[in-house]
């Protein structure tokens, strides 16, 4: 058996293989998709000490650092089951059964995609997730933020400093953030909210140009014209496959504490696969190597 396998090859998953393995105790990462969300992402400008690079160059630079080790790599592998024996057991899709002593679960998240005709097209082509990351990429610009709910108004808060214009665009016939997020969005001179709205496409040939929405009280359709939207409708965790057996949160997030432990002794997680409060490139680093450590720290007393 494994004395570390971890699940999930983000910057999560290899932080926490590249720290186990330097405990010189026998470590594998089994992955979908080795590189995670950093493959989906065009410019990186906010991990610190390196001043830009772009998402494919960051996800390969992490396999090679993960490959310097003696680690079992296995990539383009799904884990369907754990199970909480004398060991640690993940099934795979494809039915091979892995068995460690401790597991860490870095399965990550997705965002909540609207699915509308342009979203998919226009992606990293001024239809962006993520505030933090690709909000400067807009200065001066107009933008439209999809959803009125906290990580809505906050994004919309946040640009509000950045580009020219917001338009927050809220399905609901009212915003649904904090009243005191609510307070501050409008005391911005540069943000509009339409509410009742659903909307209906991103529009853009090679670059978004514009967002078509319907008022759901007339019916009638109305387009904006702008250059970027921010999809703001929730971060979905990977963590469905873990359905009845570790301890996770409403929205399905893994709870850990300090050391990355979950519910159930022997098996971590880090990154966005759990509640932690922020989702970031450096953050999942950070608690991945929490993670391994957490692990290893059990090892030796178990
Ligand atoms: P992920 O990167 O989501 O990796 C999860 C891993 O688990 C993947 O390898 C996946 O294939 C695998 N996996 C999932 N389910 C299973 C399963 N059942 N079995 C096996 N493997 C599985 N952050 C920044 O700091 N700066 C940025 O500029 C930035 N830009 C972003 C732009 C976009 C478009 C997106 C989507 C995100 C961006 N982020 C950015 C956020 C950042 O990418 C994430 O916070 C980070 O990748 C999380 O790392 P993670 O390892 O926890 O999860």
């Amino acid at each position: 058996p494994y004395d570390v396998l971890v699940v999930g090859g983000g910057p999560a998953g290899a932080s926490s293989a590249i720290y186990a393995s330097r405990k010189g105790i026998r470590t594998g990462i089994v992955a979908e998709r080795f590189g995670g969300q950093v493959l989906d992402t065009l410019s990186i400008e906010n991990f610190v000490s390196v001043k830009a690079t772009e998402g494919p160059k960051l996800a390969q630079a992490l396999e090679e650092h993960v490959k310097e080790y003696n680690i079992d790599v296995m990539d383009l592998q799904r884990a369907k089951r754990l199970e909480k024996k004398d060991l640690v057991e993940i099934e795979l899709e494809n039915g091979a059964v892995l068995k460690s002593k401790t597991v860490i679960i870095s399965t990550g998240a997705r965002w909540r995609n609207i699915n509308v005709p342009g979203e998919h097209e226009l992606k990293n082509k001024g239809v962006a997730y993520c505030p933090h990351c690709d909000g400067p990429l807009y200065e001066g610009k107009d933008v439209a933020v999809i959803g009125g709910g906290n990580s809505g108004i906050e994004a919309a808060i946040d640009l509000a400093g950045i580009v020219k214009h917001v338009t927050v665009v809220e399905f609901a016939p009212e915003i649904k953030a904090d009243q005191v997020l609510q307070n501050r969005l409008y005391s911005l001179p540069n943000v509009t909210v339409i509410t009742n709205a659903a909307t209906k496409e991103i529009t853009g040939t090679d670059n978004v140009n514009g967002l078509t929405y319907t008022d759901r009280d007339t019916g009638e359709e109305h387009h904006i014209e702008l250059q970027g939207v921010f999809v703001q409708i929730g971060l979905v965790p990977n963590t469905e496959w873990l359905e009845g057996t570790l301890e996770r949160s409403k929205m399905g997030e893994i709870i850990v504490d300090k050391h990355g432990a979950t519910s159930i002794p022997g098996v971590f997680a880090a990154g966005d696969c759990t509640d932690s409060a922020y989702n970031q490139i450096i953050i999942s680093m950070g608690s991945g190597a929490t993670a391994a450590l957490g692990a290893f720290d059990y090892l030796i007393r178990n």
